[in-house]
């Protein structure tokens, strides 16, 4: 594996443009909303938000910009968090509808400061939006709610299309990558609620590149389709700030490139994205509905396009 600090071409990115661009962020403004897009200042979010070869994705972040968890990996600030906006759900729905998503990713802060880590919240998100647009799909990152089975059924209970639950990295990195209320053995735990609680699809995801082992890897995956996981993403860890922790190592595109083909081939996961700038939600929405029709299960909507754009 090639071990440089530098960080190197295929990590270069050209900033987002154009007029569907322009369009998402005046509305999220005009609303007031985050999206993790624009906090994690995504490298794809031009792409994801444009989607130009399928259902534009786009992540909202949910419960304020500010966590009250601090993982040496995460961007988000910590601490001073606001009360819930009771108007969120609502907000949140209308501007899906506005923007014209057919996959929408939600996510949030952790919330260990409310009763329920804001699950109510997050629940009634996904029914307001499913509300206005019953085919819409939607992807939810959940966090791990503190191991609160009755959090997770909330989620569940809503009906989202995909819960999604970060491990983030290996067992053995899991501090100081995350913060130490996160553990391997408790996000195993809510994929493993939900696959048991549903048949909805369950997604993961790691970072490459903050010091894991290959055989380390691979036991994650083995670890992750005991508990049900469909979905698995690799992305490379990027230091947001020199108080963040250092990059390990830049993984080369061709290591993603096998972990993909692991996963898909050897595990016989749903899909894999892989790749140095893929994040959890990355094309989420066109990735999901391809693995879907090769599956046949596809929504009717995702059949058409598939068929207009010569697939299926
Ligand atoms: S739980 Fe960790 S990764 Fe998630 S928003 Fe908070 S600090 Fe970031």
């Amino acid at each position: 594996m090639q071990r440089g600090r530098r960080k190197p071409d295929w990590l270069k990115s050209r900033p987002p443009s154009g007029s569907r661009f322009t369009e998402i962020k005046s509305t999220l403004r005009d609303r007031d909303l985050h999206t993790v897009c624009e906090e994690a200042n995504c490298p794809n979010m031009g792409e994801c938000w444009s989607g130009e070869d399928g259902p534009g994705t786009a992540t909202f972040m949910l419960m304020g910009d500010r966590c009250s968890r601090g993982c040496n990996f995460c961007d988000v600030e910590t601490g001073g968090m606001e009360p819930l906006d009771p108007d969120e759900p609502a907000n949140v729905a209308d501007a899906v509808a506005e923007i014209g998503l057919d996959y929408v990713v939600l996510t949030s802060v952790d919330r260990d400061d409310l009763a329920d880590g804001g699950s109510a919240h997050f629940a009634e998100t996904i029914r307001e939006i499913k509300r206005r647009d019953p085919e819409i799909l939607v992807e939810t990152l959940i966090p791990d709610f503190g191991g609160d089975p009755e959090a997770i059924d909330r989620i569940v209970d809503a009906g989202p299309d995909v819960i999604a639950h970060n491990v983030e990295t290996v067992e053995r990195l899991q501090w100081p990558v995350r913060d130490r209320r996160a553990n391997y053995e408790q996000s195993l735990a809510v994929l493993d609620r939900v696959d048991r609680e549903s048949d909805i699809h369950t997604k993961t995801s790691l970072m490459l590149g903050v010091g894991e082992y290959d055989h380390e890897v691979y036991r994650t995956l083995g670890d992750l389709r005991e508990v049900g996981v469909d979905v698995v993403t690799f992305g490379q860890y990027l230091r947001p700030s020199r108080s963040h922790l250092d990059v390990f190592e830049y993984v080369h595109p061709d290591v993603f490139e096998t972990w993909r083909a692991v996963a898909e081939g050897e595990f016989d996961f749903l899909y894999c994205a892989s790749g140095p700038m893929v994040r959890s939600s990355y094309k989420a929405g066109e990735l999901f509905v391809e693995a879907l029709l090769r599956e046949g299960r596809a929504p009717e909507d995702a059949r058409r396009q598939a068929r207009a754009a010569g697939g299926d």
